[in-house]
């Protein structure tokens, strides 16, 4: 079945209103089996028109939200009615549940409030529990020529969510006739990008049959798409293991620092950050994860070469002959970090965020990693991200985490 989604709002296209509809209306649509063949995003007004022609000419279920309001911009219903040759007529059953609802909230109704409860003839009013205006369903066919099934759904993510599940994700499980859909699976991995899955997988991954595949890149992480029967995608995730196994941060959704967290508790271990250039984002992305109060114990932010000095006991001697920039300092940091905190392991970065402050020897985006570990030999090392200040920060947060991630032991393949 091909669906296309019709998103209409001037807002959406001002960049007022992030349009969320889409990346929402996908998810529950794949839990369905369901793919969204295109989505088009119109301003309100006219423009909806055109943009239901191409996609009635195109889809077997189109699904258009906004526009459902009393206001002269909102013409979702009538220029559906209209396109298919249909009157508007009043649904009894819209206009008690309308009345209702202003009747609970005891507010008089605007009479303007009446026009959306007038709906194409012989279609049907999807109830709105949560707003005034009903959805629509036009089932395919109905104006006696080819069309698919039509849902017009209200903008207000409040309302049309519960709207979508209620009355339109039975309808498409119905029309469908999809049982269940594929499985899916999604590898999160660090220190590899898309090139290495390029060069290593690619062409074996695309002989797997029934397999669809994909890449997503973000910042220090990329992730692996399988989209398939069980077969086709444990096939590919051994094979994504073999090249790829101690990169492997989770296949369950968890993310890098939600991993480290499982790892800290599963060894019950304790940990202490020392940040200088990523301002205390280490801490904040380990205390994200429900549970790190059994394994988080001190976040030092030590922007400073007094705080360096003055909380993690690094020696001036350090500082002045290597700079806070530099190897021996952030050793110095993880090992100070860990004294002062009784905590297993200890994670510290220093680092150039930019946009001034470099040199040759030492350019922005320069950082300098360590892991410090009770009883254990400490490791540093240097990274190199040369982006603006937060995607700076993003990234050497994550090479830090990872460096825990990679300390606490791989996953287990
Ligand atoms: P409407 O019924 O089209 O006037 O939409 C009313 C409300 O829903 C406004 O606050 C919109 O910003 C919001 N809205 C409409 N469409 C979307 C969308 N695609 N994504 C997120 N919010 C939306
Ligand atoms: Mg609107």
């Amino acid at each position: 079945m091909r669906i296309e989604i019709v998103n209409t709002g001037t807002e959406l296209l001002l960049g007022h209103t992030l349009n969320t509809h889409g990346a929402w209306l996908g998810g529950e649509l794949f839990k369905l089996g369901l793919r969204v063949a295109r989505q088009t995003c119109v301003p309100d007004g006219e423009a909806i028109r055109e943009a239901l022609v191409e996609a009635l000419g195109r889809a077997d279920g189109v699904i258009v939200t906004g526009g459902l309001g009393p206001t002269s911009d909102d013409l979702t219903r009538e220029i559906t009615a209209e396109l298919l040759g249909l009157d508007l007529v009043q649904d009894a059953g819209a206009l008690a549940s309308l009345e209702a609802f202003f009747a609970i909230r005891q507010r008089p109704m605007a009479s303007d409030n009446l026009k959306q409860v007038y709906i194409p003839r012989g279609a049907l009013a999807l109830p709105n529990p949560n707003g005034t205006a009903p959805g629509v369903y036009v089932a395919a066919d109905l104006a006696g020529r080819p069309h698919g099934a039509i849902f017009l759904l209200p903008g207000p993510p409040r309302e049309l969510y519960p709207m979508f599940l209620a009355e339109v994700a039975p309808r498409l499980r119905l029309l469908s006739g999809v049982a269940a859909p594929p499985d899916l699976l999604e590898m999160k991995f660090t220190g590899i990008g898309e090139s290495d899955f390029h060069q290593s997988l690619d062409a074996s991954l695309a002989a797997i049959p029934g397999l669809e595949f994909g890449y997503c890149a973000h910042i220090g992480e990329v992730d692996l798409r399988l989209i398939g029967c069980a077969a086709a995608i444990q096939q590919a995730r051994a094979l994504a293991v073999e090249y790829f196994g101690p990169q492997l941060v989770s296949d369950d959704g968890s993310s890098l620092e939600e991993t480290v967290v499982r790892l800290l508790s599963e060894r019950g271990w304790t940990l202490a950050t020392a940040e200088s250039c990523c301002g205390g984002l280490i801490a904040s992305r380990i205390t994200d994860v429900p549970g790190a109060s059994a394994v988080f114990t001190h976040g030092f932010v030590t922007y400073s070469n007094e705080a360096k000095r003055g909380l993690l006991g690094v020696t001036a001697e350090a500082l002045e002959t290597h700079g806070a920039v530099s190897e021996p300092v952030v050793r110095q940091m993880a090992e100070g970090a860990l004294a002062a905190s009784g905590a297993n392991l200890a994670v510290a970065v220093t680092g150039i965020a930019g946009p001034s402050g470099g040199s040759p020897e030492k350019p922005i985006g320069t950082a300098w990693i360590a892991v410090a570990q009770r009883g254990g030999a400490t490791r540093a090392w240097r990274v190199f991200q040369p982006r603006n200040r937060l995607d700076f920060k993003l990234g050497v947060s994550q090479a830090a985490l990872d460096g825990l991630r990679q300390c606490l032991g791989e996953l287990a393949g």
